[in-house]
């Protein structure tokens, strides 16, 4: 990867016009840094014909990419249609972290849904590092994959009774390798105590996206269309009709709404259930081998009344450049459409460098900033499946919380299998028609 130079003054943080036809095409306007040394976004072509296929996938991103590359090696023919590029809505947003560290902690979704959901959640997540890793090996994609120790550690506002009661339920949930540590990991502050989360891992994810998507294209069973807008969807028994904006129709015995938010709702009522927030990110300019390469994460401040407590997040990235590497933080998330004034968009950007200039006593500058969605599931667990109401075969995949990497591949795993008619041992737990108390 390389660094492009941007200015590190507040401008960065400040943008109001859409450059270019990528931003257009995604969920804000500020650029992450992953498109910068793919120099030609993800584009194939657009839909210009009827077309006839087992399984139609509505969205381009880690959950519609990874779903059509395990139907793909199951036989199925598949049309996947993505609005923008591949990569181009949250995806390439994420700062891709790959972990089994739930963000909504484990201790309370054993409260929520017990202990034996608990551990189905921690299997679950641990296997889609697993799968996200032997993909990579299996079609030799180079996105930068890296296991690392993830590292959780306290907000101010937080007590080290909260690091106890998280390691209890990791260890009621199976996560046996984690560990309270008593020194910390950082010179730069003193975040001890925490708890290392071994065998995590981080990738490039626009790097992945297009290795796995490259892979199925070869495969004449996988077609792929982007700057293509699925308008309507016409349910039957059998086979439903997608119609694209351009008045195209694709035919499918089964849909997959891989939007990350879902685009059919009406019967659903996902959005009951779940809450978009918007999460914000800066990379800045850190010497080669200067932070010990692993993932970061606090505990959120504890003081907000939100149902998410904002967190601060934090990775390495390593660069091609001889002596810089890039530190990406991320967190300062809300509710969305609660704070759309400029100069409370720009704070948060700014209360977000001063915490990273004090974790990691940073000298150099943010060359990048920008934000995205996430969705946010009221009882911490994503809604992968069926979509609830009458429909027998339409599938949705959404509420992946800040794990969406874990939570797009697990949708994948689920997806396949429910579509083939096969029992997954996950499928119960995320089921988008379960109630939420
Ligand atoms: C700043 C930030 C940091 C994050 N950090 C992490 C992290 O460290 N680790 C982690 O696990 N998760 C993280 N997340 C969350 C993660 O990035 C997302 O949950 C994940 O990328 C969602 O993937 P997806 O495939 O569900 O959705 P998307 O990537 O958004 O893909 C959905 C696609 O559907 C397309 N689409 C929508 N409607 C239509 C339509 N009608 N017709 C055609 N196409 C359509 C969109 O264009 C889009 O490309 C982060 C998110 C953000 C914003």
């Amino acid at each position: 990867m390389m660094i492009t130079k941007k200015s590190p003054s507040l401008s960065l943080y400040s943008k109001t016009k859409v450059d270019s036809y990528w931003e257009v095409r995604s969920s804000g306007q500020m650029e992450s840094p992953w498109f910068d040394n793919l120099r030609h976004p993800l584009r194939f072509n657009s839909l210009d014909q009827n077309i006839s296929v087992d399984v139609a996938i509505i969205g381009g991103g880690i959950a519609g990419i990874t779903t059509a590359y395990l139907l793909s090696r199951s036989g199925k023919s598949v049309a996947i249609l993505e609005d923008g590029y591949i990569g181009s809505g949250e995806t390439g947003r994420t700062t891709a972290h790959i972990t089994h560290a739930l963000d909504d902690r484990y201790y309370n979704i054993e409260k929520k849904k017990g202990p034996t959901n608990a551990r189905l959640a921690a299997e679950s997540h641990t296997a889609a590092i697993d799968f996200i890793d032997d993909a990579i090996r299996e079609e030799r994609i180079d996105c930068e994959f890296e296991r690392l120790n993830g590292f959780l550690f306290l907000d101010k506002s937080d007590k080290e009774s909260s690091l106890e009661r998280e390691l209890k339920a990791l260890r009621n949930a199976g996560i046996s390798k984690a560990t309270m540590i008593n020194d910390s990991p950082l010179e730069s502050a003193d975040i001890s105590p925490c708890i290392c989360f071994p065998d995590q891992a981080q990738f490039q994810p626009m790097r992945y996206l297009t290795g796995i998507a490259h892979s199925m294209n070869t495969d004449k069973e996988v077609q792929i269309f982007t700057e293509t807008h699925a308008q309507d969807i016409k349910r039957a028994e059998t086979d439903s009709i997608i119609k694209t904006d351009k008045g195209h129709t694709v035919t499918a015995q089964s849909i997959v709404l891989a939007t990350n938010a879902p685009i059919v709702d009406k019967v659903s009522k996902i959005y009951d259930k779940q809450l978009a927030y918007r999460t914000y990110a800066i990379a800045a300019r850190i010497r080669k081998n200067s932070i010990p390469l692993a993932l970061y994460w606090d505990t959120g401040n504890q003081k907000l009344k939100d149902h998410v407590k904002a967190y601060h997040y934090a990775r390495i990235q390593k660069t091609e450049d001889k002596n810089f590497d890039l530190l990406i933080v991320g967190g300062e998330d809300h509710k969305t459409g609660i704070s759309i004034n400029k100069n409370d968009f720009e704070a948060r950007f700014k209360r977000l460098e001063l915490w990273m200039r004090k974790i990691f006593s940073l000298k150099g500058p943010v060359v990048y900033a920008w934000s995205g969605q996430v969705m946010e599931p009221l009882d911490s667990l994503a809604f992968i499946g069926p979509n609830p109401g009458k429909d027998k075969n339409i599938y949705i995949a959404t509420g992946d919380s800040g794990n969406g990497m874990t939570h797009g591949t697990i949708a994948g795993i689920i997806l396949c299998d429910l579509i083939q008619g096969k029992d997954n041992p996950w499928a119960n737990l995320y089921r988008p028609d379960r109630k939420i108390k």
